[in-house]
């Protein structure tokens, strides 16, 4: 999962946009995102290349994102829902209403954080870590405060292939279909952790269908840093 390879898969497929997005973990050192700057910068592509990063909420207040993050990235996207790594926050209890609870906390304060672009696979249960029914006990009233905050500080909700686990699907459908009623963008994830995942956004076809999405429901990450590898035009 080199740039060069990425990118020279992307150019294959025909992709136009390609954003880039690192885990950033407690304890990983954000100075990659310097070299990974410097060798998208060094590859020459029809691409228009976005560099970004998944950064795990640790927990409600806890941010990883740095100001060294922010200025080496053009766009935040942030996972709060890691609930299997060690270092993130762990519900009161494994019943459903404590994991409901907590994934609705950091949720919203996920969406309070105005730095914040994308959400990634929102509300998303991990396989093996909690009861994956346990979100679906959260109400139209319980969300709309944390949507109407994305809304107002737009930020975007991923679409990732995760949400066609069957059982989850009809929840987070659902959960999404609340966000586009409310005006929230979208973002179109592959999820990719191997070159054979790049540009595989084609899984989430049925729910974009479902949800009749068009371009206009689509976010794009504007172009932060200076330095960026496409050709004019
Ligand atoms: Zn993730």
């Amino acid at each position: 999962m080199s740039p060069a390879a990425i990118i020279r898969e992307a150019e294959t497929q025909g992709i136009e946009y390609v954003g880039i997005t690192d885990h950033i973990h407690k304890g990983t050192d954000p100075s990659f995102l310097g070299l990974l700057r410097a060798d998208i910068n060094s590859i020459e592509t029809s691409c228009k290349v976005y560099l970004g990063c998944e950064a795990d909420l640790p927990a409600v207040g806890e941010s990883l994102v740095s100001p060294y993050v922010l200025a080496n990235t053009d766009f935040i996207m942030v996972a709060a829902n890691h609930f299997h790594h060690p270092a993130v926050v762990k519900p009161a209890s494994a019943s459903r209403e404590d994991v409901a609870r907590l994934f609705l906390d950091m949720f919203t304060y996920a969406v309070s954080l105005e730095y914040v672009d994308v959400i990634a696979h929102p509300l998303y249960v991990m396989p093996g870590s909690y009861n994956p029914l346990a979100p679906s006990l959260l109400t139209e009233k319980d969300l709309a405060p944390a949507i109407e905050l994305a809304v107002k500080n737009q930020v975007a909700m991923e679409i990732s292939r995760r949400a066609l686990m069957p059982e989850q699907r009809p929840f987070l459908v659902w959960f999404y279909k609340l966000c586009k009623e409310a005006g929230v963008k979208f973002s179109i994830g592959s999820d990719g952790h191997r070159i054979c995942d790049v540009g595989r956004t084609e899984l989430v076809e049925p729910i974009v269908s479902e949800l009749g999405l068009d371009d206009s429901d689509i976010w794009l990450p504007a172009l932060r840093t200076a330095q960026h590898t496409a050709k004019p035009g």
